[in-house]
């Protein structure tokens, strides 16, 4: 077994104490012990390498709380960007019709064509493609642009037959198919999860070859990152048999929590046709997701006063995606059966169907350490902290919106007020509720070291600081990243800090991120470490 000693440079366990030892011990997969130079080369065995720091700060690798691996993968292999600045460069419809045209030219006719991370809120026309627009780029090949956000999209008229939807399809609960107000036509426009369908989960298309490929880029993005850990934070049943056709005794070498969707169970576990599982020991089943409204790009985050410039005079609050009815039957039900829930909400009113939800499930069946989790939480109050506080809701914020769309929330979405304490995380704090940060890949890409910056400086693309009262210190910031993204996933007895028995899931910086928070940004990765092997490295 390889034995491997980390000295020479500032270690940041992220243990309790947030001790700082001289020295870190790896044996095979995990760490041995941490302690004092002299201790440590006291007690390595023989042939222990030296890994010096030069300087160089180690901390645990990086944990990823809430995103969408390895969507990330698909998109760079698969599908069109469409993204505007600050993260791409499509500045207008036209850019956009140019590159599905060019992908339409190579890719075989009938098969699709899929533009992704479009949004409308940051092009000149402020809007989503039109069906006539996209039947412009080809009648030959259904096109599907999907949002930024996930959460609507636009198909032009191939791709809305294959949906199996006409000018005659009602509008299910909580999705809308747009229409031409005069004409009754369909716009293209297909808003919301329960419309889209199939066409709104980011495995669609996704066959078992383009699974594994797409896996394999996610993984090597991530660990260039730091990143050991991550989630698929919403599993559908094909998503988990791809995962699944691992076989067991294979390392694929990365590790993932899945979040199966809330409705398939109990049947995806217990049901009559149950999943097959446990498969490969990297895949671990987790939390189980449920939502309770959109995204504020959209306006379709559901709050308790109205956006500040709301699009949609007759839904100026935005909306719920079920009904308090439906949403308590699916809380209660998973809480039963002993799932963690993980609820993504963004808009207040979104969160408090959840905290609701949870207060009567714990009101009929208290359960201790339940860690019931809200995601994203960017427009939670603070008499809500406080009541998750007493309901022991923890919440993972998604603070890189201050920087991606931070403009777009004073300007239009949230006002000037609400905008300045979007992912409240200095609130959390005060209120003692235990909170992670997540990037949300991918709607935006997972960069632990810039959301570090978005929540410790708060700077918006525009340069504004956007709630000086919010800004964290970078210490908090880290942890958010490693030991409380493992506890908020029941994973802090193996991961998330450097103590030992833990697995040697580390990552060395240049620089020592703790001091001069205000240029944390200019931080980098150099070496990866995943279970005591360098499994990245910066080029030297
Ligand atoms: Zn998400």
């Amino acid at each position: 077994m390889t034995s491997v000693l980390y000295f020479n440079g500032p270690i940041l366990t992220m243990d309790a104490g947030n001790s700082t030892p001289e020295a870190v011990l790896t044996e095979g997969q995990t760490i041995r012990a941490v302690g004092s130079e002299a201790e440590l080369r006291a007690e390595m065995p023989a042939g222990t390498q030296e890994a010096d720091l030069q300087g160089q700060t180690l901390i645990p690798a990086f944990i990823d709380p809430h995103g969408h691996f390895p969507d990330p993968g698909f998109i760079r292999l698969f599908r069109v960007d469409l993204a505007s600045p600050p993260r791409g460069d499509c500045l207008d419809i036209p850019t956009a019709l140019e590159r599905l045209r060019a992908k339409a030219a190579e890719t075989p006719t009938g098969e699709w064509v899929m533009g992704v991370l479009f949004d409308n809120t940051s092009i000149a026309e402020g809007r989503m493609p039109t069906r006539a627009e996209l039947d412009s780029v080809s009648t030959e090949h259904p096109i599907w642009v999907i949002h930024a956000s996930g959460h609507n999209g636009s198909a032009n008229s191939l791709a809305l037959q294959k949906h199996g939807v006409n000018r005659d399809t009602p509008d299910p609960l909580g999705g809308r198919f747009g229409r031409d107000p005069e004409t009754g036509a369909l716009t293209g426009l297909i808003e919301g999860l329960s419309a889209m369908g199939e066409m709104g989960d980011t495995d669609f298309l996704i066959d078992r070859e383009r699974f594994w490929a797409g896996f394999n880029s996610c993984r090597d993005e991530y660990l260039a990152h730091g990143v050991t850990y991550a989630q698929n934070a919403w599993a559908t049943r094909e998503m988990l048999e791809h995962f699944a056709s691992l076989p067991a005794d294979q390392d694929p070498g990365y590790d993932l929590m899945l979040l199966p969707i809330g409705e398939l169970e109990p049947a995806l576990t217990d049901g009559p046709d149950p999943l097959d599982w446990p498969g490969n020991p990297h895949f671990t089943l987790g939390p189980r997701k449920l939502f309770t409204d959109g995204a504020f790009q959209l306006q379709t985050a559901f709050l308790s006063a109205p956006y500040h410039k709301p699009i949609d005079p007759e839904n100026p609050c935005g909306m719920s995606y079920e009904s308090e009815e439906q949403h308590r039957f699916q809380v209660k039900k998973l809480h039963d059966l002993g799932y963690q829930i993980h609820c993504h909400c963004n808009g207040d009113a979104g969160a408090q169907m959840f905290i609701d939800a949870v207060a009567a499930a714990l009101e009929a069946n208290p359960r201790a350490d339940h860690r019931h989790t809200i995601i994203h939480g960017q427009a939670l109050r603070d008499d809500q902290l406080q009541q998750m506080a007493k309901l022991g809701i923890t919440v993972s914020f998604f603070p890189a919106h201050v920087h991606f769309w931070g403009d777009r929330h004073y300007d239009t979405f949230l006002g000037p007020e609400r905008a300045e304490r979007i992912s409240p995380c200095a609130s959390a704090e005060r209120f003692g509720v235990r909170y992670t940060i997540h990037n949300d890949a991918s709607v935006t890409p997972t960069r632990p070291i810039h959301l570090a910056h978005c929540a410790v400086n708060r700077l918006t693309a525009g340069g504004r600081r956007l709630g000086e009262a919010q800004r964290i210190s970078a210490l908090s910031a880290l942890r958010a990243q490693t030991i409380d993204a493992a506890w908020q996933v029941f994973q802090e007895d193996t991961r998330g800090s450097i103590e030992p028995g833990k697995l040697a899931d580390l990552a060395v910086l240049n620089r020592n991120p703790l001091e001069d928070p205000d240029s944390i940004e200019t931080t980098k990765v150099t070496r990866t470490i995943r279970r005591g092997q360098v499994v990245w490295a910066q080029e030297q």
